[in-house]
């Protein structure tokens, strides 16, 4: 890799290879290395890279006008990503908030929801409950609903603590998700912690309908997303979807939510939504929290590149290309593919303890001991460790430690939902030289 300065900084100090090209699922260094983009970024780039509609429709926006204010004008793009957004949507879920990225969702949603308190005369209403393990964003807001102790802790004393209760993780609490007496379990904690906060103070529950980068692709057990819609309507919470990692199709479905059949108040999407073509972010609400809100002088909130032109048009395009090429259902059939060669793999190597997700979005963890679900020791750091070998071999994938909220460490594969059976046959076949050589390593 050729030296240079370094005047960047991002998290750590680590030097990364410089991007030169990307085009479907592969991505190409300065060196001529390639990589199979295994991760679409953070769960980012869902229809792949360089499509070519998508930059056709950004390039004629940008010859029409790159900048509108928000406060000045809309564009036929926004006009017609919203309205296509509040198609894809739940019914009643009709107002659409563009922010350019997922904790600006997130924030916009909590305020949405404040000042739809304020607006009705509920302004004991403050406390939004979330779960934990979780992940919402990194500003001080998102963060304050978000529970992973390496990021949230340093800024504690600047944070208003929000109530959290645990994230179902029947695996590791030794219940099986398929019972619907789990989901239950798990839901009636949250039935709970609302009595215990006073009913009437809690504003929203906020949750990941598949846990991403917190919990590794966790599925909720049975039942449970049913009978937390049923709490929040018993005691007048609103229930908050943060789809931002599960949306725009990646779990097999537009909306990961539509597994279950549910709809919320208020769904945040980024991420895929504009699948790495700009940043993009929207909060969708419905249409009966939004107006008392606007007729109490208006929500008072708002970014600079809200909703800009550009965005907007990659953002409309991006879902045209969703559905033209027909990727929600392919993200549904190859995460089937994925997660069977996954299960494969699992068979093979004793140190995958657990497979799981839904549609492309999937993970496997690591464990010293399948039936006592030991974690791997932390000193051998397995989630950077593996990464940096499956980089090495061209695949990049995502990884964390952090399972459930306990030590242990998951590796989400979940490539763009372009993906064919024949590179997910590329994929595993990185993925088994990856571990065979983690194998090795770590061999006493
Ligand atoms: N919510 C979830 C579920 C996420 O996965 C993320 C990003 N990983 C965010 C919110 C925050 O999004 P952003 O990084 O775009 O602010």
């Amino acid at each position: 890799m050729t030296e240079r300065p370094s005047y960047l900084f991002y998290q750590g100090r680590g030097r990364k290879p410089v991007l030169d090209q990307a085009r479907g699922i592969y991505m190409w260094d300065t060196d001529g290395k390639r990589y199979i983009d295994g991760s679409s970024g953070a769960m980012v780039c869902n229809i792949g890279h360089g499509n070519e509609n998508v930059l056709a429709a950004m390039r004629d926006q940008m010859e029409r006008a790159t900048f509108g204010y928000r406060l000045h004008f809309e564009t036929e793009a926004s006009e017609r990503l919203a309205a296509r957004t509040a198609d894809l949507t739940p019914e009643g879920l009709d107002r659409v908030f563009f922010v350019s990225g997922g904790s600006e969702a997130v924030e916009s949603a909590m305020k949405l929801a404040r000042q739809h308190a304020l607006a009705t005369g509920q302004a004991q209403r403050w406390k939004v409950i979330s779960r934990s393990p979780s992940y919402h964003g990194c500003t001080l807001g998102a963060l304050a609903i978000t529970s992973y102790a390496p990021l949230t802790a340093p800024f504690d004393p600047m944070m208003r603590a929000m109530p959290k209760v645990p994230a179902p993780r029947a695996y590791l609490d030794g219940l099986d998700p398929e019972d619907e007496a789990t989901g239950l379990h798990y839901a009636n904690m949250l039935e709970d912690r609302i009595i215990e906060e006073g009913p009437e103070t809690v504003l929203a529950f906020f949750v990941e309908p598949v846990g991403g980068a917190s919990t590794g692709a966790l599925v909720p057990p049975r039942g449970y997303m049913e009978r937390v819609r049923e709490i929040c309507d018993h005691y007048g919470v609103l229930m908050i979807l943060d789809e931002v990692m599960t949306g725009a199709g990646r779990t097999g479905r537009f909306l990961a939510s539509e597994h279950w059949g549910i709809s919320p108040d208020i769904i945040v999407l980024s991420k895929g939504y504009a699948a790495g073509y700009v940043p993009l972010g929207a909060m969708v609400a419905h249409t009966r929290l939004v107006e008392p809100v606007l007729d109490e002088g208006g929500f008072q909130h708002g970014f600079t590149y809200a909703g800009n032109p550009l965005a907007c048009a990659a953002g409309a395009a991006v879902l045209e290309e969703i559905e033209r090429l027909g990727l929600v259902q392919n993200a549904a059939t190859m995460g089937d593919a994925l997660k069977s060669r996954l299960e494969t793999l699992m068979d093979r190597y004793p140190i995958i303890g657990d497979v799981r997700g839904k549609g492309l979005l999937l993970a496997f963890e690591f464990m010293a001991d399948r039936r006592s679900k030991a974690p791997l020791p932390a000193h051998l750091r397995a989630f950077d460790r593996f990464v940096q070998i499956a980089y090495d071999h061209g695949l990049i994938v995502y990884s964390r430690r952090t399972r459930g909220g306990v030590d242990g460490d998951h590796v989400l594969v979940c490539p763009p939902m372009i993906v064919s059976e024949a590179q997910l046959d590329e994929i595993t076949d990185l993925l088994d030289r990856a571990l065979a050589q983690f194998m090795d390593e770590i061999r006493p």
